[in-house]
């Protein structure tokens, strides 16, 4: 793929930066904006050369007031997540490792509810998902396109990260789906995410999903080059998360490799692994 498709062209990059591949960060079907069997993720990754699978689909909520939401699982669909994820981690062993987790919100009313769900089912890792601070899911943060918008989804989303709940933060920079430009508030905001997250030793991932169409994107989208710039700066970390609602993105491996090569060049450290998180060894809020 060197030389068709455009990347690999800047001099004095390696071009097999990468040496494993790993994603925490795959959906399934049940979050209702997936395509494909639970298993095609699965062998759709071993075939790409992935070492480490981290399932990690939109987790449910016990909604207390009859609430459905249309881009997670239902309460009842998580015992069959979990119980595919296993048997799929079993049935692989010998090919890759597989890591069963979820990518959640930060609700505060429902934190206790997930952690004891995260221990009872011994779940590996999870992710925060900062699209919405509320249950109701009133504002959509990929979706805004006002400063204040913007303070109000750093502060909730630094709130999560020092929840202790979890071990990384999804497309930190999902800000910029809609809004117009990186500007100051941009700038500020990223700032204090970047310092949150490297104060807690949580890495911000380098979302790949941003780099394919997405309908619903009026603005620059993600990943951000003003944000990522300041993470370097700060000294946060990073992990290359595919975000994947369809199999077949574990193939686009010219992608996974560049994004390798992209932050070696911003001087990031890159992280492989969520697993052993450190989820569990902070006090939660
Ligand atoms: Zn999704
Ligand atoms: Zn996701």
């Amino acid at each position: 793929m060197d030389g068709k498709n455009g990347y690999n062209k800047r001099e004095g990059i390696p071009k097999e930066a990468s040496t494993i591949r790993t994603n925490f960060h795959s959906h399934t079907t049940r979050c209702q904006h997936a395509t494909g069997r639970d298993e095609q993720y699965v062998t759709a990754a071993i075939a790409a050369g992935y070492a480490q699978l981290g399932m990690s689909d939109h987790g449910p909520w016990p909604y207390g007031d009859g609430y459905v939401s249309g881009i997670r699982m239902r309460l009842d669909e998580f015992p069959g997540y979990l119980a595919s994820a296993r048997a799929l981690k079993e049935k692989y062993r010998e090919q890759i490792a597989i890591y069963v987790g979820l990518e959640s919100e930060y609700y505060p009313a429902y934190s206790g509810w997930l952690a004891e769900q995260a221990e009872a089912e011994r779940l590996d890792f999870l992710i925060l998902g900062s699209h919405f601070d509320r249950p109701d899911e009133d504002i959509y943060f990929g979706g805004i396109t006002q400063p204040h918008q913007l303070y109000r989804y750093a502060r909730h989303t630094i709130l999560g990260l020092r929840s202790g709940l979890y071990c990384c933060l999804a497309h930190p920079d999902l800000f910029m789906l809609n809004y117009p430009a990186f500007d100051e508030d941009c700038a500020v905001i990223s700032r204090d995410i970047a310092q949150a997250a490297r104060d807690l030793g949580i890495p911000l991932e380098y979302n790949l999903s941003g780099l394919y169409p997405q309908s619903w994107r009026r603005g620059p989208g993600y990943p951000a080059a003003g944000f990522w710039q300041i993470a370097a700066q700060e000294g946060a970390s990073a992990i290359i998360g595919l975000d994947a609602h369809d199999p077949g993105r574990y193939a686009d491996t010219h992608l996974y490799d560049q994004a390798v090569r992209d932050l070696a060049q911003l001087g990031i450290n890159r992280v492989d692994s969520l697993v052993p998180c450190r989820m569990g060894k902070r006090l939660a809020v």
